[in-house]
């Protein structure tokens, strides 16, 4: 569904990611790790087009939504194109960014309603379904700083699904959580990797990468330093990089 390739990012002079290939097949799960500053978080940030790329090029669903033409970055032209490709590969991030003057259900509701054009009936029921799903039913009518830091991350995750993308791209969606929290996160997304959604996850935890991953990507530097099954990356791991990351993680 989602196909990287050859793709090269700079901030300035700053080249952050360096000819980078991944391929996130239909229902499977690729985790990335990787020390801080490596580029996973650019990685994503591109895939969703919220940067353009230098060099290489993006294909979601076999559709070039991002490539590089004499020389200058090339996508999608009109807003409705690049909002139709962020709607079907969503996007979760770290800090939820749930809207605080909304309630929970109005937050999950208002992107089906003002940019899918759905009935709001339909996607009030649709909305209050996802939020079930999450575990977080009962909170449809509250405000967002009333929920823990991991029923709000689950209120992100619905509103994401709630568009029913294609593809989920999470930037550590746990990292921000206390541990008792984060636990109530990641059995969410053990769900979604179960009902075999396509999700390019960036995680800092190597158990949740171990245990949901089809494919595990070692970033280093903006290079691919290792990838391989969970069980070659971690039960086999070939980079010295790789080993000291994993035990400095431990
Ligand atoms: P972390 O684990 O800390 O989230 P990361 O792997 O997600 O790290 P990125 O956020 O992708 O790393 O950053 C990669 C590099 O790009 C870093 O050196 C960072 O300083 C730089 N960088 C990121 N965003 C920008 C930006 N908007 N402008 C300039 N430099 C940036
Ligand atoms: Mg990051």
């Amino acid at each position: 569904v989602l196909e990287i390739r050859g793709l090269h990012k700079s901030y300035g002079e700053l080249e952050v990611i360096k000819g980078v290939d991944i391929t996130a097949h239909r229902g499977n799960v690729v985790s990335l790790i990787g020390s801080s500053g490596s580029g996973k978080s650019t990685l994503l940030r591109c895939c969703n087009l919220l940067e353009d790329s230098q060099q290489g090029e993006i294909l979601f669903k076999g559709e070039p939504i991002s490539w590089t033409g004499k020389g200058l970055a090339r996508r999608p032209s009109t807003p409705k194109q690049i909002l139709r490709i962020r709607t079907n590969l969503s996007m979760v991030f770290q800090q939820f960014n749930l809207w605080a003057h909304m309630t929970i259900l109005q937050n999950v509701m208002e992107a089906p309603v003002t940019v899918l054009g759905r009935d709001r009936a339909e996607a009030d029921a649709d909305a209050r379904r996802y939020l079930d799903k999450v575990g977080i039913g009962d909170k449809c009518d509250v405000f967002p700083a009333q929920l823990s830091g991991g029923q709000q991350q689950r209120a992100a995750i619905a509103r994401a699904l709630c568009m029913e993308p294609e593809a989920l791209l999470f930037d550590e969606p746990t990292s921000a959580l206390d541990p008792e929290l984060e636990q109530e996160v990641v059995k969410v997304i053990k769900d979604l990797a179960a009902e075999g959604r396509t999700m390019l996850l960036v995680t800092h935890d190597m158990k949740l990468a171990a245990d949901v991953s089809d494919y595990v990507v070692f970033l280093h530097q903006g290079l691919i330093e290792e990838q391989g099954t969970p069980d070659e990356v971690f039960g086999n791991t070939q980079s010295e990089r790789l080993s000291g990351f994993l035990s400095a993680t431990r």
